[in-house]
């Protein structure tokens, strides 16, 4: 083996952390110093003041609900006000706070630390353990996310690998990271559909695989459904049940409420192999002014937990329906079904799989390990030149720029494929405007106020011209990793102003609202006539590109499978580009552009993989 650098890849887990790393061409788990493969992502401070992550820190958690902070995933690059935050914070027993910018802060310590510093403390401890492994420090890493993270969520997940002192090579979507797993070392063609039910988050993605391209098609989920809600499902039943029974609100105490999220969680694991499981918490709530102890014992069963999570289980169901619609793939047509995350290996959902995907799941991946296995992979490939992979990743959420009118106009429609680039012309919006608002938005709605707020910046000096005279050329770039910078142009003048897009603080849906009134002068309007023209051009452009390209890639790949495959693939999407430029459809003229778009990175991928050895 050469003396290189090692590196790894992490599955930051919003539960369990796992790392790995490739070693004599096979990737593998590296233990923790406790030996352990898992390492909770939970961190504490104890009674004495000392610092504590993983194992011990989750051991400590029911004598010390306070200072120790688990799930934070769940609040990473989010903001303080949002729905989902407010409603995951009735049952966290730490403290949350609100931060200056609507960010989330968590009282530790006597401090208020950030999400990226806690998530920083879980990474550090998790290098710690590669160092000793590789008896070396180890900076170079990956790291995951859910591919339905948003941008803030994955600048906050890279900082808190920074924090940390790793160099983050590259963030990767965990489903795409669990079928790079899957298709180590094996021929697999076709569509694959990962389905990663973990702690904290639902993913479904599918992916074209085929001669070591990992093409991602389509993905979606929830960031705020994962075996934490199935926990709170139990606590809720037994809260309400001893209520009912004592009169007494259990979760007005957070030592209580810890240590029946505790026996929750290990009843709910239970109902995966047995069919009754036994809770008992003796002396879960004491008086004040010293009474007789109230004790809570409770059986529950298989079929309790199932009726009580039956919503959780059809909403996991229903955005595989809404991810193979987008993807325009049916069930039957999937090559393979694979399962990852802790929580699949409830009996329930293993059923409510098989009865939509009509076959029986994926055997032989780790469910625990698959994502961080995937993630050294891709390591792995980044640095050695043997390595064959090609990763096409989608980004998550549609991008795009505030208009006229308190709309969006999309640049970037969500599931395309990254890295990407798009120009878009726009007009100013009222007489005499000599400055433009450029407002990045990320999100689904049409409406500005209900999507995020990436960030903005201000382009000045445009000629006082009617509404509409002036141009302003915006353009998006999507990196590999998802990260987003947006540039602005004046045709006329050539002046530029452009962002690279960081977490920002966040603001709530109102105050967005606000800003979209008050801004309403300086906001840009749409091109809608020019729009279908632009577009045909962008496709006519890239016909040509791609059509320049087919025999450089015949030619390097020297007429091997993988060469004879990419080719025919991009005829056809060649044939179906000219079909939109005929029809002119916008819709058919955008879903063209993007065919092309991922024929044109994979065929960039072949060349300077291939080409410059
Ligand atoms: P994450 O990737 O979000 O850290 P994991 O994939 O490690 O999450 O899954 C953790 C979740 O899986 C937890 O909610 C845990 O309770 C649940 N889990 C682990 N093992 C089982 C099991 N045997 N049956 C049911 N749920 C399980
Ligand atoms: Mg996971």
């Amino acid at each position: 083996m050469s003396e290189r650098e090692p590196v790894i890849g992490i599955d930051l887990g919003t539960t369990n952390s796992v790392v790995a790393t490739v070693q004599g061409n096979q990737p593998a788990v590296i233990r923790n110093r406790s030996g352990a493969t898992l390492t909770p992502s939970v961190v504490a401070v104890s009674k004495t003041g000392k610092r504590l992550v993983g194992q011990i820190a989750k051991r400590q958690a029911i004598t010390n609900p306070e200072e120790t902070v688990y799930a934070a995933k769940r609040l990473i690059g989010r903001k303080f006000s949002s729905q989902q935050v407010q409603e995951a914070m009735k049952v966290l027993s730490y403290q949350v706070i609100c931060g200056e910018h609507d960010d989330i802060r968590i009282r530790l310590e006597g401090r208020e630390v950030s999400l990226p510093e806690i998530s920083a403390m879980v990474l550090r401890e998790i290098k710690a353990d590669a160092d000793a492994f590789f008896g070396k420090p180890v900076t170079k890493a990956i790291i995951t996310v859910p591919a339905y993270f948003n941008d803030g969520q994955r600048q906050a997940t890279k900082d808190a690998g920074r924090i940390a002192g790793l160099d983050v090579l590259r963030i990767i979507n965990e489903p795409t990271a669990a079928a790079l797993a899957y298709g180590f070392g094996k021929t697999v063609n076709g569509k694959i559909a990962i389905f990663d039910l973990g702690g904290g988050t639902f993913d479904i993605s599918v992916l074209e695989v085929g001669n070591g391209v990992f093409d991602v098609i389509a993905t979606g989920g929830d960031t705020f459904l994962g075996g934490e809600d199935f926990d709170n499902r139990i606590i809720e039943w037994l809260v309400f049940g001893f209520a009912k029974e004592h009169g007494v609100d259990l979760r007005k105490d957070r030592m209580a409420l810890q240590r029946l999220k505790t026996e929750a969680e290990k009843a709910k694991i239970e109902l995966s192999t047995i069919k009754e499981a036994q809770i008992n918490l003796p002396f879960i709530y004491t008086p004040p002014g010293g009474g007789t102890a109230l004790h809570l014992q409770k059986a529950l069963s298989r079929e309790k937990l199932d009726e009580l999570c039956a919503d959780l289980v059809d909403r996991c169901i229903t955005h595989c329906d809404a991810v193979l619609k987008e993807a325009k793939v049916k069930a039957s047509d999937l090559k393979e079904m694979i399962l990852v995350g802790g929580m699949t290996r409830m009996p329930k959902v293993v059923d409510a799989v098989k009865a939509y995907f009509k076959r029986d799941p994926c055997k032989g991946v780790h469910p625990d390990e698959v994502v961080a296995l995937g993630a050294a992979v891709q390591a792995n490939a980044l640095v050695s030149e043997e390595a064959q992979v090609l990763l096409l990743d989608v980004t998550p959420q549609s991008l795009g720029v505030a208009i006229a009118g308190g709309y969006v106009r999309k640049l970037i429609p969500r599931n395309t494929t990254v890295p990407t680039s798009t120009t878009e012309l726009f007009n100013t919006s009222k007489d005499g405007q000599t400055t433009v608002k450029i407002m990045v938005l990320q999100g689904e709605s049409e409406l500005a106020h209900q999507n995020e707020l990436l960030g903005e910046f201000i382009l000045t000096g445009l000629r006082e011209a009617k509404r509409g005279e002036v141009e302003i050329e915006v353009t998006f770039d999507i990196n590999s990793e998802g990260i987003v910078s947006v540039g602005a142009r004046d045709k006329e003048t050539g002046q530029r102003q452009s962002i690279t897009v960081t977490a920002s603080g966040g603001l709530t849906e109102d105050e967005l609202k606000k800003i979209m009134e008050e801004q309403s002068d300086y906001l840009l309007e749409a091109k809608a006539g020019e729009e279908s023209r632009n577009k045909k051009t962008e496709l006519e452009n890239i016909i040509k590109e791609v059509t320049a390209l087919i025999p450089q890639v015949q030619q390097v790949t020297e007429g091997s499978e993988f060469g004879v495959d990419a080719v025919a693939k991009a005829v056809k999407s060649l044939e179906g580009a000219k079909r939109a430029l005929e029809g002119g459809s916008l819709t058919a003229l955008s879903d063209a552009i993007d065919t092309l778009n991922r024929t044109l990175n994979l065929f960039r991928g072949v060349l300077q993989r291939i080409g410059t050895r």
